[in-house]
Order: C-alpha cells, then sequence, then structure tokens
C-alpha cells in the first residue's frame, strides 16, 4: 500500500539543510502493521507526515495505494486524505466542544456523504472501539483511554486504507495503553487496515507485525521479538 521510493527528507536551518531522511526506500504491503521506533528527532513523525501527505519529500516518491501524493495539488491532497487517511495523534486532538459521535463525524464532512449517512458511518465508528454509550458524551467527560478510542473512531470513520499513528499510547496509563492496542490489533487482523504506528515504547511495538528501525536517517527492520529481552 505504501511505498517510499529514494524519498530524501531535509529541514532548512540558518542556511543549511539538515538531512532526515536520507535515499529512503521503503514498502509496506496491504495488511501490514509496522511499528516505527528510534531516537527522538531521527524522523518518525516526518514520514507519517510523508506518508500523510502533510509534508513533500525533498526528493523521491511517496506512493499510497497507488497514488503519487507528488502528483497531487494541495486541495488534491486534501479531498485524498479524507477519502484514504487516518491519522491518530499521541494528543488525541478532540474538539472539546463536540461530543464523541460529533467529533467521529468531523472529519465526514470533507466527503459526499449525507448527513445521515455520516451519522451512520461515525455511529459505526464508535461501535467497533466499543464507545456507542459514550457517543454524547464531550471529551472532558471521557478517561484518556475512551478518548484516544474516539480519535481512533475518528480516524476510522471514512474506512481508510491506511492508519497512521503517532505515539497513539503515550499519554496513556499501562492499561488503557492495552486496550488501545489491543484494539489496533483487532482492526488489523479483522478488516485488513493497513497501519504504521510510531512508538517509543518496546511493549507497544511488540503488539505490531513487524518492526522498523529508524537510525540516522535510514530504516533498519528489527528483529520485535527480541524487543523484550532488552528491558
Ligand atoms: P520525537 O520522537 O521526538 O517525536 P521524531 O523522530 O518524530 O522525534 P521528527 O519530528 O520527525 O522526529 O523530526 C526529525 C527532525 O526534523 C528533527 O531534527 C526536527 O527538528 C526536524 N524537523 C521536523 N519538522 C520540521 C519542520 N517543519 N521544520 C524544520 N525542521 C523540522
Ligand atoms: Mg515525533
Amino acid at each position: 500500500v505504501v511505498q517510499l521510493v529514494d524519498v530524501t527528507k531535509g529541514f532548512w536551518r540558518e542556511k543549511v539543510v539538515i538531512p532526515v531522511l536520507t535515499n529512503t526506500t521503503l514498502h509496506i504491503p496491504r495488511g501490514d502493521f509496522v511499528a516505527v521506533m528510534g531516537p527522538s528527532g531521527s524522523g518518525k513523525s516526518t514520514l507519517l507526515n510523508l506518508c500523510a501527505g502533510l509534508d513533500r519529500p525533498t526528493t523521491g516518491d511517496v506512493i499510497v495505494n497507488n497514488q503519487n501524493l507528488g502528483d497531487l495539488s494541495e486541495a488534491g491532497l486534501s479531498k485524498w486524505r479524507s477519502e484514504n487517511l487516518g491519522f491518530v495523534f499521541q494528543n488525541y486532538n478532540l474538539m472539546p466542544v463536540l461530543s464523541a459521535l460529533e467529533n467521529v463525524e468531523l472529519p465526514l464532512l470533507l466527503t459526499p456523504l449525507s448527513r445521515s449517512e455520516r451519522r451512520k458511518h461515525a455511529a459505526a465508528a464508535l461501535r467497533i472501539v466499543g464507545l456507542e454509550d459514550r457517543a454524547d458524551h464531550y471529551p472532558r467527560q471521557l478517561s484518556g483511554g475512551q478518548e484516544q478510542r474516539v480519535s481512533i473512531a475518528r480516524a476510522l470513520a471514512n474506512d481508510p486504507v491506511l492508519l497512521l499513528a503517532d505515539e497513539p499510547t503515550g499519554n496513556l496509563d499501562a492499561q488503557s495503553a492495552e486496550e488501545v492496542l489491543a484494539l489496533m490489533q483487532s482492526l488489523n487482523e479483522q478488516f485488513g487496515t493497513t497501519i504504521i504506528m510510531v512508538t517509543h515504547d518496546p511493549k507497544a511495538a511488540r503488539s505490531a507485525k513487524r518492526l522498523l528501525h529508524l537510525e540516522k536517517g535510514t530504516f533498519v527492520q528489527a528483529d520485535i521479538d527480541a524487543l523484550e529481552a532488552t528491558r
């Protein structure tokens, strides 16, 4: 589903380019569940932003679901994201003035779905994460783990081919983290959702099918079973 072909990404800082990703070639097939680990500042979020078309590579191509993101305009990218992508953030990014159901429905406003269809999709997504009974609750009335599950429902509402998650368990206690990880695993197993998950937590990484370690701008396939031994 995701292909990075010879991607380089650098950022300008004080008149010099700081390389973050160098000559990165990566293939993530449909149905994969990849954990990405690496030191702070190594480019993990940059990778997700490139896959989401939120940022463009300096050189090389990012191809998601047969679409070369470089061929799309900014408007084209917004539309493409609303149809193909789900994004989960460490801090949930829920709108405090909207209910759980309204939060999940929000990204569907960018799609051609009618109001009643949007409601139906949003309710179905809340059901998948097990929070249909919290539809009318506001974010402040939810626990952190529930907030993150609402944000996963929001990411699922458009039935995405690709789910990107940037430290989805970073703010959660062990119990809630486990619930969120079990949910991601079941999405991957039941619906075949392709997932790329950035994490600092070796335990979280073990929920994935494989592990990529980002070191000095390149990905190294790492042994996921060796992770626990290092703890
Ligand atoms: P962390 O684990 O702390 O979240 P990360 O691996 O996600 O780190 P990135 O956010 O991808 O790291 O950043 C990689 C490098 O690129 C950092 O040195 C960062 O300062 C730089 N960088 C990221 N985004 C930008 C930007 N928009 N402009 C300039 N530099 C940036
Ligand atoms: Mg990051």
